[in-house]
């Protein structure tokens, strides 16, 4: 049976560490869908299509990605998906209380899925999406922050808020 692997997140925007969370359950999944939450209940900056659409310029090169949104519960897509893998990345122990909460909750919608955690790559464990809103929102340098690919449509749309 083919492993299928769900990164479900906001992406708002995607950022070297989540390109890089990617790139490795790339290797490990026969496929991996990158699933954009539609309303995330972070009243995120970029749209939706936005989203999707920085995340497929900056994955240039990996085969076996699909990129696309998803709306309601998360177990509910990746049995819909017929996947058997939710990944998620750990950065620090604040991440850790919510994403255990989740693992724990979305075990018990859909038993058949496991959620495996990638940690950070250290280069990276600093960076999120709202470090990137807010350094470029007030004309910060975020070449280091996010895919050389999508650089300038995130620094335009961030500083024209
Ligand atoms: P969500 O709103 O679902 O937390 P995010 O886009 O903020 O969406 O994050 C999606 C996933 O990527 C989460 O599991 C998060 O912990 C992980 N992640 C975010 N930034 C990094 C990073 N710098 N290194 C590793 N994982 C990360």
């Amino acid at each position: 049976m083919a492993k299928i692997g769900v990164y479900p997140g906001s992406f708002d925007p995607i950022t070297q560490g989540h390109l890089d969370i990617i790139k490795r359950a790339s290797k490990f999944c026969d496929k991996l869908i990158v699933a954009v939450l539609k309303n995330s209940r972070k009243s995120p900056i970029f749209t939706e299509q936005e989203r999707v659409e920085l995340i497929r310029r900056s994955v240039t090169g990996i085969d076996n990605l699909e990129i696309e949104s998803f709306d309601g519960l998360l177990a509910d897509y990746v049995r819909k998906k017929d996947a058997q893998i939710i990944i998620r990345g750990l950065r620090a122990m604040s991440d850790f209380e919510y994403e255990f909460q989740m693992a724990l909750t979305n075990k018990k919608l859909n038993p058949e899925a496991e959620t495996v955690f990638l940690t950070t790559d250290i280069n990276y464990m600093y960076l999120s999406s709202s470090i990137v809103r807010d350094v470029a929102k007030n004309g910060g340098d975020i070449s280091e922050f996010v895919p050389a690919e999508i650089k300038e449509t995130v620094e335009n749309k961030l500083r024209n808020i």
